[in-house]
C-alpha cells in the first residue's frame, strides 16, 4: 500500500478528499534601487491601500452572510492595522528617504510583526493578522491577484499556516480541506474551521512541508491525520464515519440515564447552526468573540441583542449557558491593553480581570446577562465565570449579580436572576468543587486549560503538546474529584473542554458521573449517537480503572480495550 499517514491534530471530525494545493504567502518584490520618486511611491502605496480595504470591506460582506457577524469582526481589525499610525509613519519615512513602496510596507511591517511576536504566545494571532495585511498590499503593489479566487475546486489547502482571516475567506462549498505544519486546536482559525465545517488537521509538522501540490490526500480530522495517496478502502472507511444525521431528541444512555449534549458556541449565528445539529441548547457560550476584532467592547443593548438571538434558537426546555468574559491567557483583546506577562496564563486573566481591573465591562455585561434572562423567548438562561480558583472569587461575582440586579430594579428594567455556574479550571477549582457547588448551581469542568495546570504546560507550547492531554492520570482524577465534590455540593457537573467532544471518550466521562457534555456543532450527531450505546454500569467499571491507572499508556489501552481484564 502507498498510503502514507502524517499525524496532526483533529480540529473538525470531518474528512474530505483532494488534492493538495499550497496556499503560497511568498510574494516576489522588484530590487530596490533606494532612488524612487517619493511622490509617486506614496500614490502607489494609498492607491494599493484603498484596494486593499476594498476588499476587506467585500469579504466582511461575504464572511458576515456566510458564517456570521463575530467572526467577520476580524476584518474590521484589518482595516484598521491599514491605518495604523505607527506603521504608516515608518512607511512614510521610508518612501521620504526614496525607498519603493513595496520595499517600505514590507519593512514597516516586518517591525511591527516582531514587536508582537517578542511578546510571546498569546499575541502571536495578532502577528499573523498584521502578515495578512501586509500580503495583501504587498500583492496590491506588485500587481499579484489575492489567492482566494484562484484556489482550484476540491483542493485541500495547505499551508505553514493560516491566519483567522485566511481561514474565514475560504469556500467550504469548494474546498475538500485544509491541513497545515503549525497549529493547535484551540486556536482562533481552528475554531473558526469548526464552525464553518471544514474537514482540517493542524500541528502536522514538517513531514507536510514534503507533500508536493497536486497529490491526492484525505483530511482526517476526525483521527487528526492527512492520509497521502490514500486507498479506496480507506476514503470510504472515512466517509461512511461522516455521514451521521442529526438526532434532534435528548438522548439517554442504553440504560435509561439522561444526558445533556450542548454546543460551545462563539456567536448567536452558531448557536442556530448548533441547534440545527441536534444540540440541546448550549453548554459554552464563549462571549469573547463578541469583543475580539473591533476598536471598542460591544455595548449592553448589543450584547442582550446577541445573548437573546441565542436563546431563541432553542426550545424552553433547553438552557443556554453564556461565559462571562474570558480574557488574558491566549486571548488577546487589543483595546484592553493586556500584558502578556501580567495578564498571561498565570496572571489577572478570567473572572481575576473581571473583578480587579474591569469591573465596569464585568457589569455591563451581567446587566445585558440578566436582561436577557427576562427573555420568554426559547431557551433559559444561564451564566458561568471563567478561571475561578477561590470561593471569595465566586461570593464576589454573586454580590456583583445582586448589585446589577438591584440597580436595574431601581432603574425599573425589566431582568431575571439566571442559574449561576462556575468553570472549573484550575486544579484549586477542582479541590474545592464541592464549596464552589455549595455556591452556585453547577460546575462545568474547562479541560483545555485544566490540563494544562494540572500538567503546568501551556495549549500552544509546541514542545510540551504531549503533556497537555486530558488523558493524563492527573487530570483524570482531577476530573473524577470534580465531578464527586460538584455532587456532593448538590450541583450539577458538565464538561465543556475539547474532551468532551471526542465520541471515543464517551464512555469515561459518562463513568465519571458527567451530567452534561458540551462540544462544537459538528460534533453532536456523534456524541448523541455514542451516548445511547453507553451502559452505565460497565461505564463506571471502565471509569474505575481509569482512575486506578498510573500512566496515560495504561489509560489510552483502556479505551482501546476496555474488556482486558489484564488493565
Ligand atoms: C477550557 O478551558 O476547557 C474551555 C472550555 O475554555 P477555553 O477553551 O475557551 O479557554
Ligand atoms: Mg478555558
Amino acid at each position: 500500500m502507498s498510503e502514507d499517514r502524517l499525524d496532526g491534530i483533529g480540529v473538525t471530525p470531518m474528512n474530505g478528499v483532494g488534492s493538495v494545493w499550497w496556499f503560497d504567502a511568498g510574494i516576489d518584490l522588484p530590487s530596490d534601487t533606494g532612488d524612487r520618486d517619493p511622490g509617486e511611491e506614496r500614490e502607489r502605496y494609498e492607491a494599493a491601500r484603498s484596494t486593499v480595504d476594498a476588499a476587506l470591506a467585500q469579504e466582511r460582506k461575504t464572511v458576515a452572510e456566510r458564517i456570521g457577524e463575530e467572526e467577520a469582526a476580524v476584518f474590521d481589525a484589518h482595516r484598521q492595522f491599514l491605518t495604523d499610525p505607527e506603521i504608516e509613519d515608518e512607511i512614510e519615512a521610508r518612501i521620504a528617504e526614496g525607498t519603493a513602496a513595496e520595499h517600505a510596507v514590507n519593512e514597516a511591517y516586518a517591525a511591527g510583526i516582531e514587536r508582537l511576536e517578542d511578546m510571546e504566545g498569546m499575541m502571536a494571532e495578532r502577528a499573523d493578522d498584521l502578515r495578512d495585511v501586509r500580503d495583501r498590499l504587498l500583492r496590491a503593489l506588485v500587481g499579484e491577484q489575492d489567492d482566494g479566487e484562484s484556489i482550484p475546486d476540491d483542493a485541500v489547502v495547505t499551508a505553514e499556516r493560516l491566519t483567522p482571516s485566511e481561514t474565514a475567506g475560504l469556500d467550504p462549498e469548494r474546498i475538500a480541506g485544509i491541513a497545515t505544519v503549525t497549529g493547535g486546536a484551540t486556536a482562533h482559525a481552528a475554531i473558526i474551521a469548526r464552525s464553518m465545517g471544514l474537514p482540517a488537521v493542524v500541528g502536522i509538522g514538517e513531514e507536510l512541508s514534503a507533500v508536493e501540490a497536486g497529490t491526492r490526500v484525505l483530511v482526517d480530522g476526525d483521527s487528526g491525520a492527512v492520509v497521502v495517496d490514500p486507498d479506496r478502502g480507506a476514503v470510504e472507511r472515512a466517509k461512511a464515519r461522516e455521514t451521521v444525521p442529526p438526532i434532534i431528541d435528548r438522548v439517554e444512555t442504553a440504560d435509561g440515564t439522561g444526558i445533556e449534549v450542548a454546543a460551545n458556541v462563539g456567536s448567536a449565528a452558531e448557536a442556530e447552526a448548533a441547534a440545527a445539529q441536534g444540540a440541546d441548547g448550549v453548554g459554552l457560550f464563549r462571549t469573547e468573540f463578541l469583543f475580539q476584532d473591533r476598536p471598542a467592547p460591544p455595548d449592553e443593548d448589543e450584547q442582550r441583542a446577541a445573548y437573546e438571538s441565542a436563546m431563541a434558537s432553542f426550545d424552553p426546555a433547553d438552557r443556554v449557558i453564556v461565559r462571562t468574559l474570558d480574557v488574558g491567557g491566549d486571548k488577546p483583546i487589543p483595546y484592553l491593553d493586556l500584558d502578556p506577562e501580567e495578564n498571561g496564563f498565570m496572571g489577572a486573566r478570567g473572572i481575576r480581570l473581571s473583578l480587579q481591573e474591569h469591573a465596569d465591562l464585568f457589569e455591563t455585561q451581567l446587566s445585558a446577562l440578566l436582561r436577557a434572562a427576562a427573555s420568554d423567548e426559547g431557551a433559559s438562561l444561564a451564566v458561568m465565570v471563567p478561571m475561578v480558583t477561590t470561593a471569595e472569587e465566586v461570593e464576589a461575582t454573586l454580590d456583583t449579580v445582586e448589585a446589577v440586579a438591584a440597580d436595574l430594579s431601581d432603574r425599573g428594567v425589566a431582568h431575571d436572576r439566571p442559574e449561576i455556574g462556575v468553570m472549573v479550571e484550575t486544579p484549586a477549582a477542582a479541590d474545592i468543587a464541592d464549596v464552589l457547588a455549595d455556591r452556585v448551581d453547577f460546575l462545568s469542568i474547562g479541560t483545555n486549560d485544566l490540563a494544562g495546570y494540572v500538567m503546568a504546560a501551556r495549549r500552544d507550547a509546541e514542545r510540551v503538546t504531549a503533556l497537555h492531554d486530558p488523558l493524563h492520570p492527573g487530570v483524570v482524577r482531577a476530573i473524577d474529584r470534580t465531578v464527586r465534590l460538584g455532587h456532593a455540593g448538590d450541583a450539577w457537573v458538565g464538561m465543556c473542554g475539547e474532551m468532551a467532544g471526542d465520541p471515543r471518550l464517551t464512555p469515561l466521562l459518562l463513568g465519571l458521573g458527567l451530567d452534561e457534555l458540551s462540544a462544537s456543532a459538528v460534533s453532536i450527531p456523534r456524541l448523541k449517537r455514542r451516548v445511547r450505546e453507553v451502559d452505565t454500569r460497565e461505564a463506571r467499571d471502565l471509569a474505575g480503572r481509569a482512575i486506578d491507572a498510573g500512566t496515560l499508556a495504561e489509560v489510552e489501552k483502556l479505551l482501546d480495550d476496555p474488556s482486558d481484564p489484564t488493565d
